[in-house]
């Protein structure tokens, strides 16, 4: 949980600013609020640190998914293609806005591979939305040139990847439009929150009047102005813009501090010529560096690690996470969603499901997932805390490995 580790004085004399004037809103009050606007101010922070030109803050990572797709056009009936691994929170918002999701696998970067990306195609494909999974980016050169090909719009859900970046450009700013979440386990966190950005003015007005029951916010007075489209409320508030603002001023020590840390661990299990990194397109440079991934030989060292580090004490200084099993981020694991059970009738029960969600033809994700094991980098290690994690770290592959 990287930017929570960071609460300090910082946070709370933003937070303390919207208390004194008493205006949790982001828009109107002019004379009340005494010139404190977070959300606006969190927007162009945001912007700088991305290199972006617009950025529209909303109530949480699964709303700027769901805005940022509705904002490019995404509705009834179109076929998004989608890693089977990811927070469901993507596949949710694809079905919000009516749209279906088409399952391709993912490669050793983790995140959606190009080729299976063009397997999954359809004539009604009409967008990709690529998670970042695990801080880092896909092999962007490549996905972008496969959504070009087909005329594909290219989402970015980098929730989990504020941060990384591949040549140069920022996770978030190299598709159409890219998506943040700020919930309390991600690299920055308002408590709850989340972004939108993109260079295009006409999604960024979309993303702002979708997000606010279809107010165009021309005018000086929110409440009164034009409603051209249809849209719902997935407002940030104040204080958890306040929040977020200083915690986007800390984010390139987090970033420097996450690196530091990964890079010891990395050491650690480089000495065991067995295991293979996750790939990483852009190399270390572009790797926000929030765990460690790494692949076990076989699924059953995989499962022996799991047992070793909880044995060693590994869990005791940082989460383990075991995606085939232990977690809630791969398909395998989403009963409810494969068999599309839901409270109500959705779109996709009327449109029908573009695949069977139960008989995905996912080997590839698969061996990959079975073999697939990550620890968290925590901030506030101390030298001590981390050398003391290498060792038993190293123990446990010892036992594992030999
Ligand atoms: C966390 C996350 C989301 C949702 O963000 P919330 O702020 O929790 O709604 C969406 N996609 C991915 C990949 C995530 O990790």
């Amino acid at each position: 949980m990287p930017g929570s580790e960071y609460f300090g004085p910082e946070e709370r004399k933003e937070v303390n600013d919207v208390l004194d004037t008493g205006v949790h809103f982001r828009f109107n009050h002019d004379e009340q609020r005494k010139g404190v606007w977070k959300s606006k101010e969190f927007e162009q922070e945001l912007c700088k640190f991305n290199k972006v030109t617009y950025a529209h803050a909303v109530s949480s990572g699964s709303t700027a998914v769901i805005t940022a797709l509705a904002a490019v056009g995404i509705g009834a009936g179109d076929e998004v293609i989608v890693p089977p691994f990811t927070y469901i929170a993507t596949i949710e918002a694809v079905l919000s806005v009516g749209a279906l999701p088409v399952f391709a696998d993912i490669d050793d970067t983790l995140c959606l591979a190009p080729d299976a990306v063009e397997k999954a195609l359809t004539p009604r494909t009409k967008a990709v939305c690529l998670v970042q999974m695990c801080g880092a980016t896909a092999r962007m050169d490549e996905i972008v040139a496969v959504c070009e090909k087909h005329n594909l719009i290219l989402v970015e859900d980098s929730a989990q990847a504020m941060g990384a970046s591949y040549k140069g450009k920022f996770a978030g700013t190299i598709g159409k439009v890219g998506c943040y979440s700020f919930d309390f386990f991600k690299i920055i966190t308002c408590g709850e929150g989340g972004a939108i950005v993109t260079n295009d003015e006409q999604v960024y007005r979309n993303a702002d009047m979708y997000s606010d029951h279809g107010h165009d916010h021309i005018g000086s007075n929110r409440g009164m102005e034009n409603h051209p489209v249809l849209g719902y409320n997935f407002r940030i508030g104040e204080m958890n813009s306040a929040l977020g603002l200083a915690q986007i001023r800390k984010i390139d020590k987090m970033l420097s501090v996450q690196k530091a840390n990964k890079r010891r661990l990395k050491e650690t299990a480089a000495k065991f010529p067995q295991i293979t990194f996750r790939h990483l397109p852009d190399g270390e440079a572009g790797d926000s560096a929030t765990f460690l991934c790494f692949f076990m030989p076989t699924e059953e060292n995989a499962k022996q690690l799991i047992e070793e580090m909880n044995k060693q004490g590994v869990n005791q200084i940082t989460g383990i996470q075991y995606w085939w099993v232990n977690m809630y981020h791969y398909i395998k694991n989403w009963e409810h969603f494969r068999n599309l059970k839901s409270i109500a009738k959705l779109p996709i029960h009327a449109f029908g499901a573009p695949q069977d969600y139960n008989n995905l033809p996912i080997e590839r994700s698969d061996d990959l997932m079975r073999r697939l094991v990550t620890l968290q980098i925590k901030l506030a290690w101390t030298d001590e805390t981390l050398t003391e994690l290498c060792r038993r770290f190293e123990n446990a592959l010892k036992i594992v490995l030999g």
